[in-house]
C-alpha cells in the first residue's frame, strides 16, 4: 500500500506541469487548474482557449472567474513575440519571432492551394556546420522547448487566419540533437492543434542512433534525410558532421527506420553546380538507394552569401533527374518557397534581409 502510494506521488511529480503552458496536453492542463484550486472543467476551457482561440495572456480568457484571472495573469503560456514579417512574391511568409529569452527564430508560413504549411525551426542556430546553408554559419545558441516549436505553428495559424494543415520540422536547427522536445511538440501539434501524424514531417542530416531511437516511437510521422551527396566522401566534404558517421550506417539506420514504421522514407539532396550534380553521382545514388523504400527530393541550391556555390542550370537538373528516373528511383525537383525573401531552405538566419 505505501509503496504504492509512493509510485503513485513519484509519477505526479515527474508530470507536473512546469508554465509555460504550450504544449501541455488537456490531461496536464487539467492538473494544473486543479493545483490552482480550480474545478476540472476549466482545464478543458484553458486547452481550447490556448489551442484553439491562440490567447496569449491568461487574463484574457474571459470564461474564468475575474479574481483568478489577475492572479494568474503573469503565468507564461509560451507565445513569442512578432519581431519582423516579410512576404517573399510567391506569397511564402517569413516571421522572425522574438523568444521570452530575446532569441530570434524564424518561421516560415508557406500556402500552396488549400494547404498551408509551416516550416518551423528547433533550434535557435544549429551546430551542424554544413557548407551550403546559412543557418550554420551564425552559429548554435540552445535547443528551443516544445511551447516554443508550438508556438510557431500557432503564430502562422493566427497570421493566416487559416488552420495549419502541414509541418515541417525544416527550420533552423538540428531536431535530432533536440529529440526530447520535438517529440512534446509532435504530440501537442498531434493530439491539441489537430493535425494529422502523418501531415508532419521532420528532417535530419542523420545523428548517429537518433533514427533508430526515433523509430521505436512509431510514429505515423515522415522522416526526410538530408543526404546531399551519394558517397562518403563527397558528404564529408559537404557536412562536417557526416565524418564520424559514415553513409553505410546512416542507410542502415534509414533502413530500420522503414521497417520498425512501415513508413517510407524521403531523401533530400541539394543540388550544387559541378560539386554533386554530374549524371555519374545520379547513378551511384540510385544504386545506393536501389531497392529502398524511399522518395529523393531534389532540391536546387539556395543561394547564400558566404559560399560560392552555384545552382545548377535547369538541363543538368533535368539530366540528374532522368537518370534517377530511367534507375526506377521515385524522385521529384522541389524548388522551395520564399527564395526572394531569405526564407528558403538553407536561408534562415535571425536577421533581416536588409541587415
Ligand atoms: N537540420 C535538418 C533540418 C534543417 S535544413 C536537416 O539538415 O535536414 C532543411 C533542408 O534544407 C535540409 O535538407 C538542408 O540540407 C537544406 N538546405 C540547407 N541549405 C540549403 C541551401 N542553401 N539551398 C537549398 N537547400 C538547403
Amino acid at each position: 500500500m505505501s509503496a504504492m502510494s509512493q509510485v503513485n506521488s513519484s509519477t505526479l511529480e515527474k508530470t507536473e506541469l512546469i508554465p509555460p503552458l504550450l504544449g501541455a496536453t488537456m490531461a496536464e492542463l487539467t492538473a494544473w487548474v486543479q493545483q490552482q484550486g480550480q474545478p476540472a472543467y476549466r482545464g478543458k476551457q484553458l486547452h481550447e482557449w490556448i489551442y484553439q482561440k491562440g490567447v496569449r495572456s491568461l487574463a484574457d480568457i474571459s470564461v474564468f472567474p475575474k479574481n483568478w484571472r489577475t492572479e494568474v495573469a503573469e503565468i507564461p503560456i509560451g507565445r513569442s513575440t512578432l519581431h519582423y514579417r516579410s512576404v517573399a512574391p510567391d506569397s511564402a511568409v517569413k516571421y522572425l519571432l522574438q523568444l521570452a529569452d530575446g532569441q530570434i527564430v524564424e518561421t516560415v508560413g508557406i500556402p500552396t492551394d488549400k494547404r498551408l504549411t509551416v516550416c518551423v525551426s528547433t533550434q535557435v542556430g544549429c551546430p551542424m556546420a554544413c557548407d551550403f546553408c546559412a543557418t550554420g554559419k551564425g552559429g548554435y545558441k540552445r535547443n528551443l522547448t516544445r511551447a516554443e516549436i508550438v508556438d510557431q505553428v500557432l503564430t502562422v495559424q493566427e497570421d493566416f487566419q487559416q488552420r495549419v494543415s502541414h509541418v515541417v520540422f525544416m527550420g533552423m536547427g538540428e531536431p535530432l540533437l533536440n529529440t526530447e522536445n520535438v517529440l512534446g511538440a509532435i504530440k501537442s501539434l498531434n493530439q491539441d492543434v489537430g493535425i494529422g501524424q502523418r501531415s508532419l514531417t521532420v528532417s535530419t542530416v542523420g545523428i548517429r542512433d537518433r533514427i533508430r531511437e526515433l523509430a521505436e516511437h512509431r510514429l505515423q510521422i515522415t522522416l526526410a534525410v538530408s543526404l546531399h551527396a551519394p558517397n562518403q566522401a563527397l558528404r564529408e566534404q559537404l557536412i562536417p558532421s557526416a565524418r564520424p558517421y559514415p553513409l553505410e550506417d546512416l542507410l542502415t539506420e534509414c533502413r530500420e527506420y522503414v521497417e520498425i514504421t512501415g513508413r517510407r522514407v524521403s531523401f533530400e539532396y541539394i543540388l550544387l553546380a559541378g560539386v554533386n550534380d554530374l549524371p555519374e553521382h545520379a547513378l551511384q545514388l540510385a544504386k545506393r538507394l536501389r531497392g529502398f523504400q524511399s522518395h529523393v527530393n531534389l532540391i536546387p541550391y539556395n543561394p547564400i552569401e558566404e559560399v560560392d556555390y552555384k545552382r545548377p542550370k535547369s538541363d543538368r537538373i533535368q539530366a540528374f533527374l532522368t537518370v534517377l528516373q530511367q534507375q526506377k528511383i521515385a524522385v521529384s525537383v522541389r524548388y522551395s518557397r520564399g527564395l526572394e525573401a531569405d526564407a528558403a531552405c538553407g536561408q534562415l538566419r535571425t536577421s533581416k534581409k536588409s541587415e
